[in-house]
């Protein structure tokens, strides 16, 4: 059962006043039973609150190489959050298409995949093999 607007707004108010007998686990560090030296992990491939698919896929790709955070990872994000936002003309959605896909090129850029890992990896295995 979804808690009532009263019981929620009876939370925060609580919660702003230190009393965090109300709080739930996994939103409140403070909140009963939540134990403070177990940080909250959320999957990576989790869709947030309200993310489109679009924009949860490329946060997926950058936080799976480590990007998320750069400059480039965020303005990635910032196109493919205009872009699934519409209203563009057929051109403009082309272009921005273009945009986001070259941005992630950009941000994407030294990360390395899994297959480069096991590129790497047969790499060396010949180089051993082949003694060069
Ligand atoms: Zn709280």
């Amino acid at each position: 059962m979804p808690d009532s607007q009263a019981l929620r707004a009876q939370r925060a108010r609580n919660h702003r006043n230190g009393d965090h007998s109300l709080c739930r686990q996994g939103r409140c560090p403070q909140a009963p039973g939540s134990s403070h030296a177990e940080p909250i992990q959320l999957h990576a491939a989790e869709p947030r609150d309200g993310e489109e698919p679009l924009v949860a896929s490329y946060r997926e790709v950058l936080e799976s190489a480590g990007r998320s955070a750069s400059p480039e990872g965020m303005h990635v994000m910032h196109l493919a959050t205009l872009f699934v936002q519409g209203k563009h003309t057929a051109s403009g959605a082309a272009a921005l298409s273009r945009e986001l896909r070259a941005a992630l090129d950009v941000a994407m850029r030294g990360a390395a995949t899994k297959a480069d890992a096991l590129d790497e990896l047969a790499l060396r295995r010949d180089r051993k093999v082949f003694g060069a």
